[in-house]
């Protein structure tokens, strides 16, 4: 079942690309920094010799959004390249690495909650050693 999928994977396919997003020096006192889309966390980012970075490149992919994910597993099943997996919540996690963007789990999906990433839901967030979140940033300038 998974070759069929595999051969319509290269029909279905886009050619990913990525967003390179980029911010101002950080004010706060953050232990992490976080880009997220609609709940979802795309990437983790920790400081570096006692700063944060100020860019950052996320992976035009297919991503779940989390509230609305029932658990079912219908995409685990239907991705050809092993590329979701299910959290300790049973929420779906689609690994942006090994997506090739086909989008055969969001038109499988019943409660329509996979979509391929618009760099406009992006948005950064700092925080804090509490878990404290603040958001930093919308908007980004794409270059
Ligand atoms: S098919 Fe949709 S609702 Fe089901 S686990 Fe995947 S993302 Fe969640
Ligand atoms: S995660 Fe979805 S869009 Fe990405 S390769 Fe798997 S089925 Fe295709």
């Amino acid at each position: 079942m998974k070759s069929i999928a595999m051969i319509l994977v290269f029909a279905l396919a886009a050619v990913a690309g990525v967003f390179s997003f980029n911010w101002g020096p950080v004010e706060g006192d953050f232990s992490t920094l976080e880009i997220r889309a609609n709940g979802t966390v795309l990437k983790t980012i920790e400081p570096e010799d006692g700063s944060f970075p100020e860019s950052a490149e996320i992976i035009e992919a297919y991503y779940v959004i989390p509230d609305e994910c029932i658990g079912c597993g219908i995409c685990v099943n239907q991705c050809p390249v092993d590329a979701i997996t299910m959290n300790a919540d049973n929420i779906a996690c689609i690994d942006p690495d090994l997506c090739v963007n086909c989008g055969m789990c969001a038109s499988a999906c019943p409660t329509s909650t996979i979509e391929l990433l618009d760099k406009d839901d992006c948005a950064l967030y700092g925080i804090d050693a509490d878990g404290n979140e603040e958001l930093l940033q919308e908007g980004f300038e794409v270059e």
